[in-house]
């Protein structure tokens, strides 16, 4: 016996996440399927939506505008042509005759054939690696919390500062703490942000811990440039920060020396790291996660399991861009596999 009443809503498809790699699947699928977007929060958009432009006097490329289009592309979500519902947290799911039947914690529930997972990232929070200091000591910032006060009181602060420093790779490539990946787009974002920062704050002498620049992707001649002329690069990985005094100090290692160096502020450059809710849709739909907890993609968003799908950050770290086109590419996958479908079992 079925255990739905015949109000349950009946879907080819349902996505989970309505960041841009999600709302972009849902425009490709939309016209020939009928669909439902479903998001864990109140807001639609994810992290991408809640980024800011990066321009100075020039357009910086950090990809902000790729999501700006879509939301405009879309327009008002009432006018959206799928099912949209948000603040819904998935609770279970059984597999009967094909379809999943999926149950969320208010008691609402759907029956769907294919599901398409796209739960995203959230930044890596900088309290899990108490040896820089962010949350302990004064004048520790993340690069997110540069980036949305850019223009408040608090990083008016800046005007007071004559030295800081970058630690790029927090959070991120780590091998010993099972984040081994690099999340693609800190080195860019801290640099632009170090354009930012330099174009309102000239006088600022501006140091950036590294080991390794990944400028892949957008216009790397500009951040080529950005890195001779804005910042002192230095290929070295501070293990520790101390503020004995107030002010921060970085530790790191030099031809088995160990250096020193006092700083005004330091911003630490938190990379991605997968959104708490993908591990729990990734249980409860028991598809496999790899080795860095994102979901595993075994190719055109294929999972473990059959008719449910992944796309965007939600299988490893991704910029704008490519989350959006990663998104229409497993959907044109999905697509194909309905088309199939229709055709042997018409
Ligand atoms: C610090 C930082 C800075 C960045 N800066 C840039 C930049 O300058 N330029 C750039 O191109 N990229 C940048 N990125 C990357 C960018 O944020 C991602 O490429 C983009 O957000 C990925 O989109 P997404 O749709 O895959 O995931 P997300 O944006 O994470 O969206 C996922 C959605 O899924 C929802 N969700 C989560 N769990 C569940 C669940 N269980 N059920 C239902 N819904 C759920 C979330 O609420 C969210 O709406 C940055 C990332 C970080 C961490
Ligand atoms: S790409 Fe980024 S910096 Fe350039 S205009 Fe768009 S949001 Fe601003
Ligand atoms: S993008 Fe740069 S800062 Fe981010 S993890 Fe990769 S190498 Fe490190």
């Amino acid at each position: 016996m079925n255990r739905f009443t015949s109000s349950v809503p009946i879907y080819d498809f349902a996505i989970l996440g309505a960041g841009v790699a999600g709302l972009s699947a849902a425009r490709i699928l939309s016209p020939s399927l009928k669909g439902v977007i479903i998001d864990s929060e109140e807001q639609a958009g994810g992290l991408a939506w809640q980024l800011g432009c990066k321009a100075t006097d020039r357009c910086l490329y950090c990809g902000v505008c790729h999501g700006i289009q879509l939301r405009r592309d879309l327009g008002n979500f009432s006018s959206y042509p799928f099912d949209f519902i948000l603040g819904q947290q998935l609770s279970s799911m059984f597999k009967e005759n094909g379809n999943y039947h999926l149950l969320f914690k208010s008691g609402r529930s759907i029956i769907t054939h294919s599901i398409l997972i796209a739960t995203g990232i959230q930044p890596f929070d900088a309290r899990q690696v108490p040896q820089y200091g962010y949350g302990t000591f004064s004048h520790i910032y993340t690069g997110i919390e540069i980036e949305r006060n850019l223009n408040s009181e608090g990083v008016k602060a800046f005007n007071a500062y004559q030295k800081i420093a970058f630690i790029q790779c927090i959070g991120s490539r780590n091998f010993k703490e099972k984040r081994g990946y690099c999340s693609r787009v800190c080195c860019r974002y801290a640099l632009r942000i170090a354009e930012d920062l330099a174009f309102q704050y000239p006088h600022l002498q501006i140091d950036m811990y590294y080991m390794d620049l990944q400028l892949l992707g957008g216009k790397k001649e500009l951040l080529a440039e950005i890195s001779e002329k804005r910042v002192r690069l230095i290929r070295h990985m501070p293990y520790r920060v101390e503020s004995p005094n107030g002010k921060p100090i970085l530790l790191f290692e030099d031809n088995q020396k160990v250096n020193r160096v006092e700083y005004d502020a330091v911003i630490l450059s938190v990379g991605m790291t997968p959104n708490p809710g993908t591990k729990q849709v990734a249980d409860i739909l028991r598809v496999n996660i790899d080795d860095d907890g994102f979901i595993k993609d075994y190719g055109d968003g294929i999972t473990s399991q059959e008719n449910i799908f992944v796309c965007g950050a939600a299988s490893g770290a991704k910029d704008i861009e490519t989350a959006i086109s990663d998104g229409k590419r497993v959907a044109q996958r999905i697509l194909s596999v309905h088309q199939y479908l229709q055709q042997v079992i018409p």
